[in-house]
């Protein structure tokens, strides 16, 4: 059996070395813990290790394990995977996070299936900071035109950017998404959360500001 709560001590270890390495504050950087594929029990034990922030990518996977561990209302459920407009009902009603908006239909949608729900969806707009075509995400220059339509989305909180750079991908990318960050944070004040860096580049992601990494395989075992 593979040591959840090991793993866990293990990676804010790493977190913690990154910061300081990058002169920042460990309580800056939220972990939220990626359990797509893996099952309930494993997502169990990361809870009993003190785990609440948990990340999913499957919309039907991820709705069946919110309602399995519905008793613990203190976990916090982020949506971070590719979004069909046919998924974004089912996304508003049992996600308090989305990190994948990239275009405005989805932004639209989520924003009117929310409408029933006292508290706002909050969201990060993903950036396509490497620009390949075969990701998923906004181009930098397409950003005002999205941050428009958010403005008028009244169930839509806007908290931030998130980004999936390229494999060995250079520190000058993290850094780009932290300039981008800074100059709309300043524009829009409910920004706070920049959501990048996963098991194998947390320390470029810390350096350039990270507030959120999201860890998979560093705490679930690889996935299959
Ligand atoms: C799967 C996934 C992760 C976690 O990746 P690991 O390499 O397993 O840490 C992070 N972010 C997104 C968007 C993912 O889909």
């Amino acid at each position: 059996m593979i040591a959840i709560k090991d793993n866990i001590a293990q990676v804010e270890l790493q977190i913690t070395a990154a910061c300081q390495q990058a002169h920042r504050k460990p309580d800056e950087v939220t972990l939220l813990a990626v359990s797509k594929t893996k099952p309930i029990e494993m997502l169990e034990q990361a809870y009993q290790a003190g785990q609440r922030h948990f990340g999913e990518s499957y919309v039907q996977e991820a709705v069946d394990k919110i309602i399995a561990l519905q008793g613990n209302p203190d976990i916090t459920w982020h949506f971070i995977g590719p979004i069909q407009t046919n998924k974004t009902k089912l996304i508003a009603s049992h996600f308090s996070w989305v990190h994948s908006i990239d275009r405005i239909k989805v932004a639209k949608r989520l924003n009117e299936h929310r409408s029933n729900q006292d508290t706002p969806l909050n969201i990060c707009l993903q950036v396509n900071i490497s620009g390949e075509i075969s990701k998923s995400g906004v181009l930098p220059h397409e950003l005002p035109a999205l941050l428009e339509f958010i403005e008028t989305c009244e169930h839509l909180c806007l908290r931030g950017l998130m980004a999936i750079p390229e494999k060995n991908a250079s520190q000058a990318s993290f850094m780009q998404m932290q300039q981008l960050f800074l100059a709309l944070k300043v524009q829009y004040p409910t920004m706070d959360t920049l959501s990048m860096g996963m098991s194998d580049d947390l320390q470029l992601a810390i350096n350039a500001g990270s507030t959120l990494v999201r860890i998979g395989s560093a705490i679930f075992g690889a996935r299959g």
